[in-house]
């Protein structure tokens, strides 16, 4: 029998699952309510943050986190030019502009060397927050990022939406010594699904209580901090302009069922990773993915790289061939500066790391469901669609 088609990623849901969300579905609330507490409290337990504050994607968390530190018209946010359009898009949604940075070539990821540049070029605006992205599941060096944005001015806002497990010197993604806030996302195919939904984590508590705010129309229910003082019992206060980013408690029962099980997950992924590790090392034209100092991901991805010009060939008929053999790949990602809108905003930007890795990158398929023998069979099926 053939085998089914390994989709690139997917989520990996069981009984509990569905039980955790039936119950919800059975009690009085739906919206946000006790189950989106306990998942708050279940996440800022897992990443050692001080505060988890839930939203309806990764998306909005970066709109939140950005919005919560004051990112806004006249500003300029610093976002590497690899990485899903979310990321400069919330600063966009801030009325700030976007300065990219280039990436490495070989891990896709901002550095203190491509950060330094970027803040060089920096002009006509305030720099206000620096977005480093853990490509894949990877982080590069934190405290020196910090270092650099803080002597820039710049807040620090990680969008940690592939790095949810991976720590960095010990220390787990999301655990906020190492920057202002962090955004997550529990789209199917991240290491935790939601359906769709969210989470900002600082360590700063007056952030925190505005970030919760901003997620519910910018509206403030607590009694000690009224603007007007009334004690009435439905008095509550719009405070500053938020939106509707809520996770409901449907989503939320299945992100914590979810949560529950990270180790598993995490563990998976090793495994997976390692295994792919194995069948690339010494490869005459596949680069198994470059991995990061004092970094132990959780990795999201799996991404090679593939000099597909001299292998005689070109990515579209690799993905193509793979895809006849059963088998899913996906770029990740497009340079953002040369999508359609960023370009005819800022002209095409894309710096040359970021165009040389995206020349080569292809991510294979990577998830907690997948079979430990799965990343061997993708190797020889590359393998064999490459002619080597
Ligand atoms: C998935 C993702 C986002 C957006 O998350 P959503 O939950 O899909 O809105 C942002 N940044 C990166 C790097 C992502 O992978």
């Amino acid at each position: 029998m053939p085998k089914p088609f390994l989709p690139y990623g997917r989520q990996s849901i069981d009984d509990s699952d569905i039980e955790a969300v039936a119950r919800v579905l059975r009690s009085d609330w739906l919206t946000t309510g006790p189950e989106v507490d306990a998942f708050e409290a279940d996440f800022a337990a897992t990443t050692g943050a001080g505060h988890a504050i839930a939203c309806s994607n990764g998306t909005t968390a970066l709109h939140l986190a950005l919005a919560g530190l004051d990112v806004g018209p006249g500003d300029v946010c610093i976002v590497p030019a690899i990485t899903f359009m979310a990321t400069a898009n919330a600063a966009i949604y801030c009325g700030a502009d976007v300065v990219f940075a280039d990436v490495d070539a070989q891990t896709g990821l901002m550095t203190p060397d491509t950060l330094r540049q970027a803040i060089g070029r920096v002009s006509g605006g305030r720099l206000q927050a620096v977005l480093p992205v853990h490509l894949a599941g990877q982080c590069e060096d934190m405290a020196a990022l910090r270092e650099i944005a803080t002597a820039a001015g710049a807040k620090l806002v990680e969008d940690a939406c592939h790095a949810l497990g991976t720590s960095w010197r010990g220390q787990p993604v999301g655990a906020g010594d190492n920057s202002d806030a962090a955004c997550f996302s529990f789209h199917p195919v991240k290491t935790i699904a939601a359906g769709e939904g969210g989470m900002v984590t600082t360590n700063d508590a007056a952030l925190a209580a505005r970030l919760r705010r901003l997620r519910s129309h910018g509206i403030e229910r607590d009694p000690a901090r009224m603007e007007q003082g009334q004690d009435e019992p439905w008095w509550h206060e719009m405070q500053e302009l938020g939106w509707n980013y809520r996770l409901c408690d449907v989503q939320a029962a299945l992100a914590r069922s979810q949560l529950s099980r990270l180790d598993v997950f995490a563990a998976k992924r090793k495994t997976l990773a390692a295994a792919y590790d194995a069948a690339l090392e010494g490869h005459p034209v596949i680069g198994a993915l470059a991995r990061t100092p004092d970094c132990d991901p959780c990795l999201h991805l799996y991404p090679v790289r593939i000099d597909f010009v001299a292998a005689g060939t070109d990515r579209a008929s690799v993905m193509n061939r793979l895809r006849d053999r059963g088998i899913g790949s996906q770029v990740h990602y497009i340079p953002v500066p040369s999508q359609p809108w960023y370009r005819r905003r800022y002209g095409n930007q894309t710096p040359a790391g970021a165009a040389a890795y995206y020349q080569r990158t292809l991510s294979l398929p990577l998830f907690a469901d997948m079979a430990e023998d799965d990343p061997e069979r993708v190797v020889a099926a590359l393998n064999d669609v490459l002619g080597v």
